[in-house]
């Protein structure tokens, strides 16, 4: 009988790794706190026709990678490919629009995209996704831009760089698009397959190809920016300003397409040097159409997805965060009595904000401090017959093997110096 595994392109998260993530949703919400962003939560199932009409079939997203099924009644539902599409229907469909103003959300969750599993790329994966609905400022669009660029160095992550284009508004894209597929028909035996198929499609994605002799095609391929329009064109300088204000680098690259359809004027991504061939850490834009499209008001808005595992690979290559569990305390206990009153210590610890791990094995006092030892914890407490009988317990410094004995109401009443003590001792 073979053993039953996880869905190919899932991971289990394991204990040791699982600090890192802790870390990563730590400094996230505290940026996304100092940026006056607030929390959604959203199900990572929904009808499929929310992102064949949010997305596009034309995405790869939507139309080669989509988890979709059928229910028990008959209904077609889709796991989401990403967050943003979930997000503007809740939005729309809890009128968050009603509270006027510019609303500033975030949300953290799993997505689902049917692709080829490897470094950096997962079948189920962790997105950040943030977004800002009711602003047409380029303000917005750059605030965007620095809570991604704060989260990524609060992180310590270095070696970044931030791509920044305008794919222009919908009209100017439909010139540009025509542009396009004048230019790139006549080498249409020389295209990849992909793109070939892109050229009828969807002729900007063409851009995006990683072909190489697509690649050398696109060199000369027109060029978006000279296809905006005044107003496309004053919206994208006023981005580049007040990045600039911010101090915050960008590099121009007019071949930056996004993969989604919904896109308008600003497209952006983060990419880092040390991730070999999945380098984006971090990819958005504005999207202004879509909030309409799917039925709500005309709202203006833009935001940015951030892949979790990339960084979780960055932060392992950087050893910079440690994934030891903060014990503060290991309690070694043997005999009924002991056992006893180990619990109640360990409780009393716990309301003066210890962290305490009780030893539950029974077994020889020898065996408890190994794994006392192996624990992480700072100090060792232990209490056998004797200590029962006479309410006393050993303090056992675990690193030097300096040891005390104490009553157990004074290790109460002197529980929050010692705690101080630990922390001294760990640090
Ligand atoms: P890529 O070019 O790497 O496929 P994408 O354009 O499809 O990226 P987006 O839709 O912009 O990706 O998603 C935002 C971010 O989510 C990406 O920059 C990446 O960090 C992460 N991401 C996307 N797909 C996956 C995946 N299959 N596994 C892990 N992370 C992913
Ligand atoms: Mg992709």
């Amino acid at each position: 009988m073979s053993s039953l595994q996880a869905i190919r392109g899932t991971r289990d998260i394991l204990p040791a790794e699982s600090p890192l993530w802790a870390t990563i949703e730590g400094l996230s919400r505290q940026a996304l706190n100092q940026f006056a962003y607030r929390e959604i939560r959203t199900p990572i199932f929904e009808q499929t026709e929310l992102f064949a009409r949010g997305i596009g079939e034309a995405t790869d997203a939507v139309g080669k990678e989509m988890y979709s099924f059928e229910d028990r009644g008959g209904r077609s539902i889709a796991l989401r490919p990403e967050i943003t599409a979930g997000l503007v229907r809740a939005f729309i469909q809890n009128k968050l629009f009603a509270l006027g103003g510019v609303q500033r959300l975030w949300h953290l969750g799993p997505a689902f995209r049917y692709e080829r599993p490897q470094a950096g790329r997962q079948r189920q994966f962790h997105q950040l996704d943030v977004e800002i609905l009711g602003s047409r400022d380029p303000r917005a669009d750059v605030e965007i831009i620095a809570i991604a660029t704060q989260i990524l160095n609060t992180l310590g992550l270095t070696a970044l760089t931030l791509d920044l284009n305008s794919v222009g508004s919908g009209e100017d894209r439909q010139t540009y698009r025509d542009a396009l597929v004048s230019y790139f028909t006549p080498y249409q035996d020389e295209l990849d397959e992909d793109s070939r198929d892109r050229l009828t499609r969807n002729p900007l994605r063409i851009l995006d190809s990683k072909d190489k002799r697509t690649q050398e095609i696109v060199v000369d391929a027109p060029s978006l920016l000279d296809y905006l329009s005044e107003d496309s064109q004053r919206h994208f300088d006023g981005v580049q300003q007040h990045l600039t204000n911010l101090g915050i680098p960008f590099n121009i690259n007019p071949r930056l397409v996004r993969g989604l359809d919904y896109y308008t004027h600003t497209a952006f991504e983060i990419q880092s040097s040390d991730l070999g061939a999945q380098a984006t850490v971090c990819g958005g834009g504005r999207y202004d159409g879509l909030v309409a499209q799917l039925g709500g008001p005309d709202t203006p808005a833009i935001g940015f997805g951030m892949g979790l595992e990339r960084l979780i690979i960055l932060l392992e290559q950087m050893e910079r965060y440690s994934t030891v569990p903060e014990l503060d305390v290991y309690l070694i206990s043997r005999g009924e009595k002991a056992e006893f009153q180990s619990a109640q210590l360990a409780n009393q610890l716990r309301k003066h904000g210890y962290s305490v791990e009780v030893d539950l094995s029974g077994s020889a006092f020898g065996k408890q401090f190994k794994r006392a030892d192996r624990s992480g914890a700072v100090v060792g407490l232990i209490l056998g017959d004797a200590e029962a009988e006479s309410g006393k317990v050993q303090l056992k410094w675990l690193a030097s093997g300096e040891q005390d004995e104490l009553s157990q109401s004074e290790l109460i009443n002197q529980a929050d110096e010692l705690k101080l003590q630990i922390a001294q001792k760990r640090s």
